[in-house]
This record gives structure tokens, C-alpha cells and sequence, in this order.
């Protein structure tokens, strides 16, 4: 079985990569400019890195038809590579929010219509997608990445009844704060703020989002699609 993380050099993609390997998946190690780490981690887990830039139609591309030629049918993809964009909507400039979108969201779709012909032919595949709490709820000072979240969550919702009839099933894990690199610029009196306003307390680590891609991805999963797990410790119900 082989799988596709996006985002996997490090962070939530990283422990992904992880844990899919340790349930016997091949991984494709995907990354866009750390390549030392990507490399590191396939070479840890058996795997492979492959590189693209997600906002760039034409990498994607390159990457898939890299993949589809020489390293074989994707069976589970995990869209997971994404940018954080913070500052107030007046103020963030088109180019920013442009990027935002075609990373955000424009690469999730482009990455999975790429992967969906060989998904098809087999009728069978998995995707899970990465949203977010803010997709669900709205953050002020990050309506761009809320905006775009929310996409996501639009497209595995309506991606899942057009290719379930297909055998492929897509869903959606949406994380509250996770311990992560995207959080770094926030300091240590926020990230306490943030685990006071959680109910369990504590803010999440990217293993928790990978045991619910894991869980997902699996046979114990069959009869599920379409749906957003949330996986944020009670920050928003
Ligand atoms: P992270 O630590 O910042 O890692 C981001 C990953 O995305 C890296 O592997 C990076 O690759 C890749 N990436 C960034 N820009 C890219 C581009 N243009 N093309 C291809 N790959 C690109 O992020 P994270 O916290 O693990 O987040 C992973 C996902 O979870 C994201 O979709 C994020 O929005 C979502 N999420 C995170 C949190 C959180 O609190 N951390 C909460 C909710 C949702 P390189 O390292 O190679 O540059």
C-alpha cells in the first residue's frame, strides 16, 4: 500500500508519515523546500521524498506523473501541506491571500484531481484531508486561513459522494491548536491561553492528528466518508 503525505518534512505530516509506515504503508514523503528532513524521515521509515511547491499547478504535476511512472499507484492520499496566514483581513495583501488559497486549497484539489485517474481505475483509494478548527468556527486576525479551511471542508464533502459510488472514500480531520513549527511565533503566555480555553487542558501534538488519519485511512473506517473529525481536545463543539 502506498501513501502520499503532503507536508511531511516535518510537523503533523511528519508524525503522519510516521505512524502510516508503522501500519506497513510505502510512504511518499512529500515536501517543498526542506529536503534534508524529508529525506531523513524516508530513509527512517522506508519511504520515499518527493518534492513540489502545491502552489505551483505545474509541480504537482511533475511530482504525480513522477509518482504514477516510477513509484506506483497512490492508495491513500493525505493532504496535509498547508501556509498560516495571520493579520487583520484589510490588511493582508492580495498576493498573500492569493498564495494562501492556492497552497491552502488550490493544491489539495490540484493534488487529489491528479491522483483520482489511477484511484478510479482501481476503485478503491482514500483520501484525508487537513482542515482546521478555524475552518469550522472562524479565527479573527486569520480570515484568509479560515476561509480557505472551510474550502476544504466544502471539498471533501462534495468529493465524497461524487467518487464514493467509485469505492473511494474521502474525509477530513480537522486539528485545534497542535504543537508545531505554524505555532512557533506564538509565545509561551498565548500557547498557555490557548490550553486554558481547551477542555482536556493542553494543546495537541501532531500524533493525535496521525492516530485520526490512521484510523481514517483504515478497514475499521469503511463505512465512513465525507465527514470532518474534529480532533481538538473540546476547544470548539
Ligand atoms: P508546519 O509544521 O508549518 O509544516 C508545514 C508543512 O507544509 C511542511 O512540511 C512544509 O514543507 C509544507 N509546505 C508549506 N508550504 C508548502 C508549499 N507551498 N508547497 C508544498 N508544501 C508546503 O505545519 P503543521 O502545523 O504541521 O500543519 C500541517 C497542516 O495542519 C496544515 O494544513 C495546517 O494548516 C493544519 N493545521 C495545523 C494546526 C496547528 O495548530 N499546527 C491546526 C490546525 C490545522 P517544507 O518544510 O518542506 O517547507
Amino acid at each position: 500500500m502506498l501513501a502520499l503525505v503532503t507536508g511531511a518534512s516535518r510537523g503533523i505530516g511528519a508524525a503522519c508519515a510516521r505512524r502510516l509506515a508503522a501500519d506497513g504503508y510505502t510512504v511518499l514523503v512529500h515536501y517543498h523546500r526542506a529536503a534534508g528532513m524529508a529525506e531523513a524521515l524516508a530513509a527512517e521509515i522506508g519511504g520515499t521524498a518527493v518534492q513540489a511547491d502545491l502552489g505551483d499547478f505545474s509541480q504537482i504535476d511533475r511530482m504525480t506523473a513522477r509518482i504514477h511512472e516510477q513509484l506506483g499507484r497512490v492508495d491513500l492520499l493525505v493532504n496535509n501541506a498547508g501556509i498560516a496566514l495571520n493579520g487583520l483581513f484589510q490588511e493582508v495583501s492580495d498576493q498573500d491571500a492569493m498564495r494562501l488559497f492556492l497552497v491552502n486549497v488550490g493544491g489539495v484539489m490540484h493534488t487529489a484531481k491528479r491522483l483520482l485517474p489511477d484511484m478510479l481505475h482501481a476503485h478503491r483509494g482514500c483520501i484525508v484531508n487537513i482542515a482546521s478548527v478555524w475552518g469550522e468556527c472562524g479565527a479573527a486576525c486569520e480570515v484568509h486561513y479560515s476561509a480557505a479551511k472551510a474550502a476544504v471542508i466544502g471539498f471533501t464533502k462534495a468529493l465524497a459522494q461524487e467518487v464514493g459510488p467509485s469505492g473511494i472514500r474521502v474525509n477530513c480531520v480537522s486539528p485545534g491548536v497542535i504543537d508545531t513549527d505554524m505555532n512557533a511565533g506564538h509565545d509561551a503566555d498565548t500557547m498557555a491561553a490557548l490550553a486554558g480555553e481547551t477542555p482536556l487542558g493542553c494543546i495537541g501534538q501532531p500524533a493525535d492528528i496521525a492516530d485520526a488519519v490512521a484510523f481514517l485511512a483504515s478497514d475499521r473506517a469503511r463505512f465512513i466518508t465525507g465527514q470532518i473529525l474534529p480532533v481538538n481536545g473540546g476547544f470548539y463543539l
